[in-house]
């Protein structure tokens, strides 16, 4: 007779990090004339008086996904499987994120597969899922991760594989001055981490021939 005991559990909110107080436009902008005399450069010159705005400006497009609650909004807009049962397959989803390294542009592409149990969402949701994630300071790992735990949490399909594919350019312009190499990275949950066969459909898929590579980066 004890089993509905912890039934009424308080309803925790998750405990979200403290955020430090957020700097404003005008030590932004302070902070971009700085940078561009540190350069070598006149910030009071013609051609870069109104860059420090500028940069800002482009700065709250590039890091919109801050403002963002990925798992919010995926709750608001999965739909009933309507019994589809097969694996779904986006492939090619661009993204542009910045490493939190250099603060450099990281573009690529993210393919993402699952096998659905009761929910499905629009092509279109997910790829806004992938924006709000790479419009943050990212390494392509924990990308690749928070995608695949964000679908993994909220549609609790049987299994969720996420591939991005990226090139760096703090690696291509930079350091190394490696051009065109591409960065893999993978994460499967459920069918695709435990079933070789399931893993395999979705890495054809996507035209990744190179799958056994891979296939086991799943950590
Ligand atoms: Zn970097």
């Amino acid at each position: 007779m004890d089993s509905i005991v912890n039934s009424k559990r308080s309803r925790a909110k998750s405990a979200a990090p403290a955020q430090p107080e957020r700097s404003t436009r005008e030590q932004a902008e302070a902070a971009v004339r700085t940078l561009i005399s540190w350069a070598g450069d006149d910030p009071d010159r013609e051609g870069l008086r109104a860059t420090p705005e500028r940069v800002v400006r482009a700065y709250e497009e590039w890091f919109s996904g801050y403002k963002d609650h990925p798992r919010d909004y995926l709750k608001r807009t999965f739909e009933e499987t309507g019994g589809y049962d097969e694996v779904v397959v986006l492939r090619d989803i661009r993204f542009e994120s910045f490493c939190e390294h250099h603060m450099a542009p990281i573009i690529g592409r993210v393919h993402i597969g699952y096998l659905p149990r009761n929910r499905v969402v629009g092509i279109s949701k997910l790829a806004r899922l992938v924006d709000v994630y790479a419009r943050r300071l990212q390494i392509q790992e924990k990308m690749t991760a928070e995608i695949a735990t964000c679908i993994d949490e909220v549609l609790k399909p049987h299994g969720v594989a996420i591939v991005a594919e990226a090139t760096h350019q703090c690696m291509t312009t930079r350091g190394i001055h490696k051009t065109g190499v591409t960065m893999v990275t993978s994460r499967m949950l459920g069918v695709f981490r435990d079933h070789a066969e399931t893993r395999q459909e979705f890495l054809s898929a996507i035209g990744l021939r190179g799958a056994a590579q891979v296939a086991n980066g799943g950590g």
